[in-house]
């Protein structure tokens, strides 16, 4: 039997709508949260997300205001940047949008955000805080994937739950998670021996490590419920026939395009294994911004003490 999809979109769209009402009740009582998106360079992908977080704002009630910063920019620079943010009592929540450019030091750069308005909950205060399961700002790509699960009614506690890939930004906060919600956890990566024998014994399998459609047949055992996080733009119309067959929509979609996003995981190969799994596009990917309006309504509380 096919794998249920988990509709990553529709529950995003719930999320947003809980998060709306929210806002609008904390506007009765004259607080307006406000996110700062902070852009360095003119790069095409980070523009359209930045552009599509701030939209995500305009829809909830949220202000947004983007800074678009030269890519020449310095570290100590950009640090300054973020500092005036820290200082803004408009703003609750600060997001660098990631990449940033190679003579930037990433690290400092995200160490400098206020940890009451680290919405993407990158600072080593917020992330160790995780660790220790206290009340904090998590991560938005694994926070909105724990929301997946338990809203698509996916049994967490006593499950083996393996994490292919070991990111801060993703692997590691998602093991964390998935650990104070009583899993099991197994964390792979480049150098896991045995990989496909691994993550057989996965009840839940979270992949996300950046490689087009490498979780195949082999990796799974039945019954797994599969998270893809995996974004990987495939722009060559032989692989996505290779990978699709003659899927009418995906042809459609690479034509209109000249590319289209591919997960991790190859649909095609496990969809008659899992019981349930998130599609690409469509999955992961709206519930991550839909906690990133969460997160900085929760800042906004956290900062105000509300
Ligand atoms: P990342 O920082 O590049 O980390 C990739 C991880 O995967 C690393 O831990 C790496 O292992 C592991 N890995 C790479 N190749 C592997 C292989 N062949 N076998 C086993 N492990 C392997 O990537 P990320 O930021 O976590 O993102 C992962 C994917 O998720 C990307 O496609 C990204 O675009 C996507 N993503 C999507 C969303 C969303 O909202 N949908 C959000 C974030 C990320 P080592 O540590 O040993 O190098």
């Amino acid at each position: 039997m096919a794998a249920t999809l988990i509709n990553g979109a529709k529950i995003a769209e719930d999320v947003k709508a809980e998060v709306a009402h929210e806002l609008a009740e904390l506007k009765k009582r004259g607080v307006q949260p406000g996110l700062a998106v902070v852009l360095v360079g003119d790069d095409a992908a980070s523009s359209a997300y930045v552009n599509m977080k701030a939209r995500t704002c305009e829809q909830l009630g949220i202000t947004s205001r983007k800074l678009t910063i030269p890519s020449a920019v310095t570290t100590i620079e950009l640090v300054a940047a973020v500092r005036t943010l820290n200082e803004d009592d408009a703003i609750d929540g600060i997001l660098i949008q990631l990449p940033l450019p190679k003579h930037v030091s990433k690290h400092t750069v995200l160490e400098s955000v206020d940890p009451r308005k680290d919405v993407d909950g990158f600072h080593s205060q917020n992330l160790g805080s995780l660790l220790l399961g206290h009340e904090t700002i998590a991560a938005c790509t694994p926070s909105g994937i724990m929301e997946l699960l338990r809203r698509s009614d996916v049994k967490i506690e006593g499950a083996h739950a393996v994490v292919l890939g070991r990111s801060d930004d993703v692997g590691k906060p998602q093991a964390v998670l998935l650990m104070h919600a009583n899993a099991t956890v197994t964390i792979c990566h480049s150098k896991t021996r045995n990989l496909p024998e691994v993550t057989r014994r996965a009840d839940i399998l979270v992949a996300a490590i950046g490689r087009t459609a490498m979780v195949t047949r082999e990796f799974v055992k039945p019954g797994v419920v599969i998270v893809d996080v995996g974004t990987n733009k495939v722009s060559n119309r032989a692989e996505v026939e290779r990978l699709f067959g003659n899927d009418e929509a995906r042809l459609k979609d690479f034509e209109k395009r000249g590319y289209i996003w591919v997960g991790d995981v190859d649909e095609r190969s496990v969809k008659d294994v899992a019981s349930m799994m998130t599609p690409v596009p469509g999955g992961v990917g709206p519930m991550t911004i839909a906690t990133l309006m969460k997160n900085t309504l929760k800042a906004a509380r956290m900062r105000r003490g509300i």
